[in-house]
């Protein structure tokens, strides 16, 4: 069914607390953890907690896309990367970079991004 866990999903497990990961915020729907290999000072990955496997599955459920948006843009003030400006990247599919099915928001900042994106 849309949204449940799945067994062989990284990111259900960090949600689950059953790999760790360095968390930075949390709510009721999404979970925001800093990614393990960054491209930038900040590069934060926010899930939501529901299990979709891309940004297009995940558009099913306006109201957890509208909140997977919010909680990245309040990431960004947090991580004081939104006066410099900040990027929210989903890869979406193999072919571009996506290799964890389970859809995360990149937060990246703290430096300047070149456009456009390799
Ligand atoms: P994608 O390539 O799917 O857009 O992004 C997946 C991201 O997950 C990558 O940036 C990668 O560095 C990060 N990542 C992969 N495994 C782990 C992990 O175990 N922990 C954390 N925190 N990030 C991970």
């Amino acid at each position: 069914m849309a949204g449940e866990p799945q067994a062989d999903c990284l990111f259900c497990k960090i949600v689950a607390g059953e790999v760790p990961a360095t968390v930075v915020r949390e709510d009721e729907h999404t979970v925001a953890f800093r990614d393990i290999n960054p491209q930038a000072p900040t590069h934060v990955l926010v899930v939501p907690k529901a299990h979709y496997p891309n940004a297009a599955a995940l558009a099913a459920d306006p109201g957890l896309s509208a909140a997977l948006l919010a909680a990245a843009g309040e990431v960004a003030t947090q991580e004081k990367i939104d006066e410099s400006g900040y990027r929210i990247v989903f890869n979406t599919g193999a072919g571009a970079g996506q290799t964890v099915f389970h859809v995360h928001a990149h937060v990246l900042g703290g430096r300047g991004l070149q456009w456009p994106p390799g």
